[in-house]
């Protein structure tokens, strides 16, 4: 391939992605899109910058406008979690997770995290697995006992665990709470008081839900009993992909140089300044969204299990979050189900759900798939949208119809939904592919 045509089949394939996308219903959980100012932000000349070190402490010239730009990003993002401290530096939130690994604990030390089955995160994950904890900075793991009917952690079986490894000269240092499937919340609360008084350091990984608890829903780390916060700034929060780490004041020297020099040098400076825009959209619109994200994930697990899924975690309303976990094994397995319903335009993933691994299947195949709604709850979709959202994904995995005329349909379906709600400005469509070399 020439240079000429693998430059210009790359500019025509990102072009491609946007019309796909804005005739699509997007759905991956960890997913949002962002606003026109945000997008706006992620092209500047921000992008081709280095700011090493803490504002107004730089080992780079230049900074002016720069240290301005993040001192009020970690302003905003103080007032949005409520918290003493702010570090807006991580490149994601694996990088933000790093940063706790460093500065509370040590290699070869135990870490509490949820199994991945359970909801937990590559980044909590044991050696074995290639999990970045295990793997990168040395921690064994050990996990929560979960209970399934709830889906959440068991409280009292990780007191007795705790004590048990205690008592075997296994005291974690680190308790992870958070996860990816992430239903209902953990017991930060219930648990915190027995950790701290066992020397553990609780991080609360509020990456899935930050957005929620940036609006006040779901529920309320740093006030539960978390020493830390750490998150990603793009799936219910609506930033540029990126990491935030919220904490009390006498954590913050720990947690700076947990970040740099210990995990980054080029801190993304576009994507700090497209965090500080979704930080002050979230501060003006966040509450609204949280609500209707909520509201749109009950509406849709209700419209499913009526449609015959099976959608986890009934006994409590199937969710409090922005997901629900659907088991699909009565129609196929997850991966298929996955493949089937990108080709009707309809994008979600395919999930491990617990008891799949002790049932044989495994993360090609799985049981389910995971669904969430925080991307179509921006463009603006309510209730009644989530019914006709449902009623699309019944056609094509219970009634088999055809992907590509149920696609047709879905197309349809999104023309209404052009821009992005919960905005300062949205006069560009979400999707807008704006191009620099081809100017209409
Ligand atoms: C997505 C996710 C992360 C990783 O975030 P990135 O920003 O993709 O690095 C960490 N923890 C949890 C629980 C997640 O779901």
């Amino acid at each position: 391939m020439s240079a000429r045509k693998a430059y210009d089949d790359v500019l025509r394939l990102m072009r491609e992605h946007h019309e796909w996308f804005n005739r699509s219903i997007p759905l991956i959980a960890s997913e949002n899109v962002p606003s026109p100012a945000v997008r706006e932000a992620c092209m500047s000349d921000f992008a081709n910058r280095y700011a090493e070190g803490w504002p107004g402490e730089r080992v780079y010239a230049g900074c002016v406008y720069i240290d301005q730009v993040e001192l009020i990003c970690n302003d905003l993002a103080r007032r949005v979690f409520k918290s003493e401290f702010a570090d807006c530096r991580a490149t994601s939130g694996v990088v933000a997770n790093l940063a706790i690994y460093a500065a509370f604990s040590n290699p070869g030390d135990w870490m509490m995290a949820a199994s991945i089955p359970t909801g937990g995160h590559i980044s909590h994950g044991k050696k074995e697995h290639a999990g970045t904890a295990g793997l990168v900075h040395g921690l064994n793991i050990e996990h929560y006992p979960f209970l399934r009917e709830e889906m959440t952690i068991d409280v009292d079986g990780t007191k007795k665990k705790i004590e048990e490894m205690a008592r075997d000269g296994k005291k974690p240092t680190l308790a992870m709470f958070g996860g990816s499937l992430f239903l209902f919340p953990h017991p930060v609360k219930e648990l915190s008081q027995f950790m701290h008084d066992h020397g553990i350091h609780i991080n609360y990984d509020g990456a899935h839900v930050a957005g929620l608890i940036a609006g006040g829903e779901f529920q309320d780390p740093l006030r539960e009993g978390a020493d830390t916060m750490t998150m990603s700034s793009h799936k219910t929060l609506w930033g540029p992909q990126g990491g935030i780490i919220v904490a009390y004041e006498k954590f913050a020297d720990g947690i700076k140089k947990g970040i740099f020099p210990g995990n980054t040098s080029s801190h993304h400076l576009h994507h700090v300044a497209g965090k500080a825009i979704a930080l002050a959209e979230s501060l003006e619109f966040g509450k609204d969204y949280a609500r209707q994200v909520v509201r749109n994930a009950k509406a849709l697990a209700g419209a499913l299990a009526e449609a015959g899924f099976g959608v986890l975690g009934e006994k409590r309303g199937y969710t409090m979050s922005h997901q629900m976990a659907v088991d699909v094994t009565k129609f196929g397995d997850g991966g298929t189900i996955e493949k089937d319903l990108e080709k009707a335009g309809i994008i979600l993933n395919r999930q491990l759900l617990p008891g799949d691994i002790k049932a044989g299947r495994h993360y090609m195949h799985p049981g389910g798939v995971r669904i969430g709604v925080p991307e179509v709850t921006r463009l603006g979709m309510k209730e009644s949208e989530m019914k006709e959202i449902a009623s699309f994904i019944k056609r094509v995995v219970v009634d088999k119809k055809d992907p590509a005329q149920v696609a047709k349909d879905v197309a349809e379906f999104r023309r209404q939904y052009q821009k992005v709600q919960y905005a300062f400005d949205n006069a560009v469509g979400a999707y807008e592919y704006i191009s620099l070399v081809n100017r209409r």
